[in-house]
């Protein structure tokens, strides 16, 4: 088989997406609800996943493909990432295995574009290539007298939530981006990882951890000072609305259920991530990036106990935004496939797919009894792909992910300890699907249609402005 047949069975290996629209099970575009938007939007992004990402997932947990729910979503679709410097061309991608390895985005560009509707420079958090402050579609939603907030399992004041609600030159001014969400945002929600007082194992280390994820010494002395009267108007009465910090699971887990406070900052018992960070037995180096990373097959070492899980996290800030009757604008991100994606470890990568997805599954089943698809939007992607993970053999050509079996390591490598110009998956269900179906009408010779990530931005202010 001549080079170039066995490229293209290698392309065709890699499988094609096909973008469809049924809102619900069995409805047609056409029996979409266009006369109102959500009252709800939620968008879900797993930071770093791709195609196999999910791939290997779903052969790990259930030993086959197509099993999560956003899987069966009505609209399943493609996304281009990159960042104002960058572009995407399907023609260069699919002729060269090397090609999407170069030309990736950040996380900062790529969640200011998606909250902005703007293309930015790698690095900048909602502000524009000449450092103008951009408008964040929750900013519209403050605006239109919605609750916002947003969710991680990464450090709070990390690129990804950043991106959602802060404005700097720099995703690397921790203290600064933390401060801006704490004194100065609207948000009522703001959860994720990055305690001082707990190391990477949730053990507590006498505050003796950096405070810079949550703004600096003065500002968590403030925070767990218990006068509890920190925090800006956020809902345009003219009032303080002081933040309620929460920190131990039980208190986390407590708040998915009944009465809460209006505006909950939760910082969980670890010092950068919930999970991936903790400590890790077996390491091993990949030869084709020389990457050492953690070699542990999944839940192989028990994970830290002390922190809520990405679900648990989610269904607070749930509890606590439908407190507000003109509905809410949410963002949940699973930040660390990404890091373990960085370090070539393909069960720690299945682990966090696995709980971001154990979190949509909470999400969908909460829209069950909260109203349903007509009231509720959610969108289920990533902001890049990281790792370059592909079938085992590959390079030049691309090949498909091994199924061992459910609770088997599938066969898989990285081929880069960095992001990808790769496009993404993109699922949506719900009120509002529609207006991205719409958007997805670029053409990719293996993925099918897509939407650019600005798309999404620019759609969630129209949907949030409403
Ligand atoms: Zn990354």
């Amino acid at each position: 088989m001549n080079r170039s047949r066995a490229f293209l069975a290698g392309v065709a290996a890699v499988g094609t997406a096909v973008t469809t629209l049924a809102a619900a099970p069995g409805a047609t575009a056409h029996q979409l609800p266009r006369a109102h938007g959500p009252k709800n939007v939620i968008v879900m992004i797993s930071d770093g996943w791709g195609y196999n990402h999910i791939a290997a997932t779903d052969y790990y947990q259930y030993g086959r493909t197509g099993t999560q729910v956003y899987e069966h979503f009505g609209l399943r679709t493609a996304m281009s990432t990159y960042s104002v410097e960058g572009s995407y061309s399907s023609r260069a991608t699919w002729s060269s295995f090397a090609q999407t390895a170069s030309g990736a985005t950040d996380s900062a560009a790529a969640s200011t574009a998606m909250s902005t509707g703007a293309k930015t420079l790698d690095g900048a958090i909602g502000k524009d290539r000449s450092g103008k402050d951009l408008v964040h579609a929750f900013q519209v939603a403050e605006r239109a007298g919605r609750s916002t907030g947003v969710v991680t399992s990464v450090q709070f004041s990390h690129a990804t939530p950043a991106g959602f609600v802060a404005h700097n030159t720099t995703r690397n001014d921790y203290s600064g981006i933390a401060r801006e969400m704490i004194y100065n945002s609207a948000t009522d929600v703001v959860m994720g990882a990055g305690s001082p007082c707990h190391d990477a194992n949730g053990r507590a280390n006498g505050c003796t951890g950096s405070t810079k994820y949550v703004g600096g010494a003065t500002t968590w002395a403030d925070l767990t000072d218990t006068d509890g009267a920190l925090g800006a108007d956020a809902n345009g009465d003219g009032k303080k609305d002081p933040w309620t910090l929460v920190q131990s699971r039980q208190a986390f887990q407590q708040l998915a259920h009944g009465r809460t406070p209006r505006r909950v900052l939760g910082v969980a018992q670890a010092d950068q991530t919930l999970q991936q960070g903790r400590a890790c037995t077996t390491t091993a180096t990949n030869p084709l990036t020389e990457v050492t990373g953690c070699a542990e097959t999944p839940y192989e070492t028990g994970g830290n106990t002390s922190v809520p899980t990405l679900s648990e996290m989610s269904a607070a800030a749930l509890n606590v935004l439908d407190q507000d009757r003109d509905g809410f604008g949410l963002m949940v991100e699973g930040g660390a496939v990404d890091w373990a994606s960085h370090a070539n470890s393909l069960g720690r990568l299945i682990e966090e797919q696995a709980e971001f997805n154990r979190a949509v599954q909470t999400v969908v089943q909460w829209i069950g009894s909260h109203g349903g698809w007509k009231n509720n939007l959610l969108v289920v992607t990533g902001d890049h792909e990281c790792g370059y993970l592909t079938g085992p053999g590959s390079d030049p050509t691309w090949t498909k992910v091994v199924n061992k079996g459910r609770g088997h390591l599938p066969l898989a490598e990285f081929h880069s300890s960095d992001h990808t110009n790769s496009l993404i998956p993109f699922y949506a269900q719900g009120s509002g699907a529609e207006r991205l179906f719409a958007a997805a009408d670029q053409h990719d010779s293996v993925r099918g249609r897509y939407l650019d990530n600005t798309e999404l931005g620019s759609t969630l202010k129209r949907l949030l402005a409403g």
